[in-house]
């Protein structure tokens, strides 16, 4: 049962839809300004860092050697091709030599000693160019050996000036990301403690709406525009970021609580006529209504039933924890009442003084 006047839920709604409006106004507001700051900072390349004279030098370098290289190949293959032809000669013109010499002796001439010097000086020449050739393939093998190791260099070295643009890459990377953060911090941080005050101190304010509307911008701020911006320096930041926030929470919760116990207390404490002026009467009504007692908050009677305050197992007249008077009965007609009601629901006699706990 609530006992709360009707336009009064109506109110708390609409002033929840004016808290919800002020905030979304405010975030839109915020996320105009944060488009028209350069929060993004310059994007970083990493081409900015890697030496250019230098790269092009070994680029060129291996531009050049590679199209030797391919000159060299060529070259191979025509000497190769060369080379075959002229061990080809050889061998023919030996053979044929060969075979002369056969025929000359089977026919015993010995006269013509001067004619075999010079065919066999002719043979003599023709290996000499087969040498020459074989000699020419091996050279050029040599060079391409050699040209191949120097691109083997030329890459190694562009490799590492590549290489060496990584390490002020990323630190520029890191110190950027790190501007970044801080910038969204310097612009977040204020709202945070603005709200936080707020939340502290304004509860009770008449523009509470207002504020709370202020508040859930704040906390939006700092989940949206802040929180994703942390440096991650290998995700140690965010955990503890997430920890100290979990700290700060209990820290704020245990507080509030051990400030709510003693308030409960001070209040249990006091003379039960003064305990029931401290209770709202909405309040008590909707308290008594769901078995909870409106002086210590404790639940009183049986659980399962305590969704009816009349069943007989919940027929408690006063708080069995500390004693508070929950029902009393109309002093005309004796009906059994909610203490807190203001007339009798079954004649409509004014209630007269609730009886107190005797020794409340
Ligand atoms: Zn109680
Ligand atoms: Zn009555």
């Amino acid at each position: 049962m609530k006992a709360a006047r009707r336009p009064l839920f109506w109110y708390g709604l609409a002033m929840w839809i004016l808290s919800a409006v002020i905030s979304t106004l405010l975030i839109q507001l915020g996320a105009l300004i944060m488009s028209d700051v350069p929060t993004a900072g310059k994007r970083i390349a990493k081409d900015d860092f890697v030496n250019t004279a230098k790269l092009d030098t070994a680029a060129s370098a291996i531009a050049q050697n590679e199209t030797l290289l391919d000159r060299k190949s060529g070259e191979i293959e025509d000497a190769r091709f060369m080379l075959r032809s002229r061990e080809l000669d050889y061998a023919n013109q030996r053979a044929s030599f060969e075979n002369w010499v056969k025929t000359r002796s089977a026919t015993g001439s010995n006269s013509q000693n001067a004619e075999v010097i010079e065919r066999a000086q002719a043979i003599e020449l023709l290996k000499l160019e087969e040498r020459k050739a074989a000699r020419q393939v091996e050279d050029l093998q040599q060079e391409v050996v050699t040209i191949n190791r120097s691109l083997k260099d030329l890459r190694g070295q562009r490799t590492a000036i590549l290489a060496a643009a990584n390490a002020p890459f990323q630190k520029a990377q890191r110190r950027e990301v790190l501007k970044v953060f801080l910038f969204r911090l310097a612009l977040t941080l204020p709202l945070l403690l603005i709200a936080g005050w707020l939340a502290m101190k304004k509860r009770q304010s008449t523009y509470w709406p207002v504020y709370r509307g202020f508040i859930i911008f704040a906390l939006f701020a700092f989940f949206v525009e802040l929180v994703p911006y942390l440096p991650s320096y290998g995700g140690y930041v965010r955990y503890i970021v997430g920890i100290l926030l979990a700290l700060l929470l209990a820290h704020f919760s245990t507080r509030g609580m051990a400030r709510y116990l003693q308030k409960k207390q001070n209040e249990e404490n006091r003379p039960e006529t003064e305990k029931r002026k401290a209770i709202a009467y909405e309040t008590a009504i909707k308290k008594i209504s769901e078995c909870i007692c409106p002086s210590c908050d404790r639940p009183f009677g049986a659980p399962k039933n305590r969704k009816s305050v009349n069943d007989a197992e919940t027929k408690v007249d006063f708080c069995v924890h500390c004693g508070f008077c929950l029902f009393n009965s109309c002093e005309n007609c004796g009906q059994r009442e909610n203490s807190f009601y203001k007339f009798c629901g079954s004649c409509g006699v004014p209630s007269g003084t609730p009886a107190t706990n005797p020794q409340g």
